[in-house]
């Protein structure tokens, strides 16, 4: 094992030395080189070749942006992100031509892993900056500084500092011992697609360790209890704020009993059941998800 997780990795050096350098900072929005990637109403520019704007259509982007964060560099180049919400769909057409902007939950797997990830990040980055407008200490307005790393209360009375935030979820792939290799626990959302199984998740709470919660969740949903959990790998997943964080766990009870508000069905696949599952009208999660990545890992074992 194994294959790299999507949104992982970009590769980018994120420069955060660099973020407080106002001129540097400067120099690299007007610099013919530079990569911009807007993103409009929580939708990524994608589908344009480049991927990345440079030269005049970068310049058009960062002149009428809302938000500007500088991602990090790639050798000599920069790349930013840029919020062009408050541009109506129209103009925002035009701005992105001929690329569109796109849902990345439609199209991540679609792209090199370096490029998805550079993609996510962007949208991670600038939904957390809309979100984070007004203080959550005093309710005043807050400002974009260190190059969109942070944003500070305009109060002078408060001036907190707010820093960028992702939730922390997991998501695990619950296994109970059989023949040929035992089984794992799937389910069913009402939400999912029609026939999608995948595994379990949920956010993490307050006074929480992430062990407690996969056991609260596994127990929660589908009314089994499960010992040994083990973290096997994390994933950005910015659909809007999370970092998904990757558990296996074995199960000490077999009897499922789904919550009904949180699951439609669930139930325990061999890999032989998987392997028949779209003849039997049923699929796996979706390719860019730590959910198929963790399946994948377990299939794989012998
Ligand atoms: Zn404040």
């Amino acid at each position: 094992m194994s294959k790299r997780i999507y949104y992982t990795g970009s590769g980018l050096d994120r420069a955060d030395r660099l973020r407080g350098d106002t001129h540097w900072v400067a120099d690299r929005l007007t610099d013919a080189t530079t990569c911009v990637l807007p993103v409009w109403r929580d939708l990524n520019l994608v589908a344009a070749d480049p991927l990345y704007l440079s030269g005049d259509a970068a310049r058009n982007v960062i002149e009428r942006a809302d938000e500007i964060v500088l991602l990090g560099l790639r050798g000599e180049t920069a790349f930013f992100a840029a919020d062009v919400s408050s541009v109506d769909e129209v103009a925002a057409a035009e701005m992105g031509a001929p690329g569109k902007f796109t849902d990345l939950r439609t199209c991540g797997s679609t792209f090199p892993l370096d490029d998805g990830s550079i993609l996510a990040y962007a949208k991670g980055m600038l939904v957390w900056h809309r979100r984070h407008r007004f203080c959550g200490d005093c309710g005043h307005p807050t400002l974009s500084a260190e190059a969109g790393h942070l944003r500070k209360c305009t109060n002078a009375d408060c001036a907190k500092p707010h820093f960028p935030r992702t939730d922390p979820a997991v998501i695990m792939l619950v296994t109970r011992p059989g023949p040929d290799g035992g089984s794992c626990l799937l389910g069913h959302k009402p939400g999912f697609l029609p026939g999608m199984y995948s595994t379990l998740a949920g956010f993490v709470e307050p006074g929480e360790s992430l062990e407690d919660t996969v056991a609260r969740e596994v127990f929660e949903e589908a009314g089994v209890q499960v010992a040994d959990v083990r973290y096997r790998a994390s994933q950005p997943w910015p659909f809007p704020a999370s970092l998904m964080l990757g558990y296996r766990a074995q199960a000490t009870t077999f009897d499922i009993k789904i919550n009904p508000e949180e699951l439609s069905d669930a139930a325990w696949f061999t890999r032989e059941d998987i392997a028949r599952m779209p003849e039997n009208g049923k699929r796996l999660p979706r390719p860019d998800s730590i959910a198929l990545w963790l399946i994948d890992e377990w299939l794989a074992e012998t």
